[in-house]
């Protein structure tokens, strides 16, 4: 088995955290002369229309990358926004990233690609980066999948959807600023906020567990808790999305992620409603917490779709079975070295064809 428990914990190291925190941007710049900082915000393209951009301290010489986000980052999507960077002679010293995990992800990837050789898919895996890269900063406009304290910036490749997980692709700082959440649909609020409660409830059943990590996927489970079934509020949100992250960067996820990236591989599901899709049945291996998140889905009037798959050829549906096959440390994690043995290419078409 796979022992994390000694591993060195990552943390994202400098956090401004609090409602209008946007503002104080510059104290977590890296510390050099004003002349020698550029900065590049990468901006998802929802906030053409929101207030954010008024509340950015803007220089002559900064650039904003509004980002489209429509579908989930594609290597293809970066190596040509890193082509045209590299065209236009954009060299920047600072990265900062604003947006949901889509945003942030694109941040996080070109902070690596602008200095390392190649195409981005090249780096999908474990630590297969080799230069530094770009200083960043994360700024989450939407909670939940905790990509502001992972290590992770992921991908749709042609043939899978992986991360880029390395040291390089962690923030330096982040900014978490509830006031940027406000303009957040209700529906996706919900399912990027149950990334979060699924990555706490995958790391915190799964083998490669320690105790930190468990103290905070505990932590993150209690706050969705509060915020889905109490009375809890955005800076809550935005906690339980970080310590989520925190949890599952230094531990696994699990079943779920496994087949919900088959999900979205083939059929173009944003990852919070994929997951919540995937999870529902999956009660066999995660109850009682399936059970909670319908309890938080009915106190919200969320109804997912359903019978996903019913127009899914064969050959897609092996598509995602391999997919799901491919998660290997994720299944690790949640059913042992052995869970070939239990967890077959049937079993995993057959939970496709129950959601
Ligand atoms: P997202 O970033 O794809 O955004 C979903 C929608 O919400 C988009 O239409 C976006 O424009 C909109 N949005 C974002 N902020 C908004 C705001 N303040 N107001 C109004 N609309 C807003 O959604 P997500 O669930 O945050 O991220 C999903 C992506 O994150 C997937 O690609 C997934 O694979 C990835 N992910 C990454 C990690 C990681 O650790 N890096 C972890 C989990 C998921
Ligand atoms: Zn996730």
């Amino acid at each position: 088995m796979i022992n994390l428990t000694n591993k060195i914990f990552k943390q994202v190291p400098r956090i401004i955290f609090g409602e209008g925190s946007l503002k104080r941007l510059s104290e977590v710049l890296p510390a050099d002369k004003p002349e020698n900082i550029r900065l590049l915000y990468v901006i998802d393209a929802v906030h053409k229309q929101t207030s954010l951009p008024s509340k950015l301290d803007l220089k002559n010489e900064d650039i904003l990358l509004f980002v489209n986000t429509a579908k989930e980052p594609t290597t293809i999507q970066i190596d040509e926004l890193k082509d045209s960077l590299v065209k236009d002679k954009v060299n920047p010293t600072v990265i900062v990233a604003i947006g949901g995990g889509s945003a942030m992800d694109i941040g996080k990837a070109l902070s690596v690609m602008l200095k390392n050789p190649g195409s981005s898919s090249q780096y999908q895996g474990w630590d297969l980066v080799k230069n530094t890269s770009i200083y960043k900063i994360g700024v989450p406009t939407l909670s939940g999948t905790g990509a502001e304290s992972s290590r992770t910036a992921v991908l749709t490749g042609p043939d899978k959807k992986f991360g880029i997980n390395s040291d390089h692709s962690m923030f330096d700082a982040i900014i978490c600023d509830s006031t940027l959440l406000k303009t957040v649909p209700a529906d996706q609020r919900f399912y990027t906020a149950m990334d979060c409660y699924i990555h706490s409830v995958e790391s915190i059943s799964g083998s490669m567990i320690n105790e930190i990590s468990k103290a905070y996927a505990t932590k993150a489970l209690e706050l969705c808790r509060n915020v889905f079934l109490g009375d809890g509020d955005d800076d809550q949100l935005m906690v339980a999305s970080f310590m989520g992250g925190c949890s599952v960067v230094n531990a696994e996820v699990g079943i779920c992620h496994a087949l919900s990236y088959g999900l979205s591989l083939e059929l173009g599901f944003h990852h919070g409603i994929a997951n919540c899709i995937a999870f529902n049945v999956l009660d066999e291996y995660y109850d009682p917490y399936v059970e909670e998140m319908r309890s938080m889905m009915d106190k919200y009037g969320i109804k997912l779709p359903d019978n996903v798959c019913k127009n899914v050829p064969l050959s897609g549906l092996d598509r995602m079975v391999q997919m799901t096959l491919k998660m290997e440390k994720p299944l690790i994690n949640a059913l042992g070295e052995s869970w070939r043995e239990a967890f077959t290419p049937d079993v995993i078409s057959n939970l496709y064809q129950r959601m």
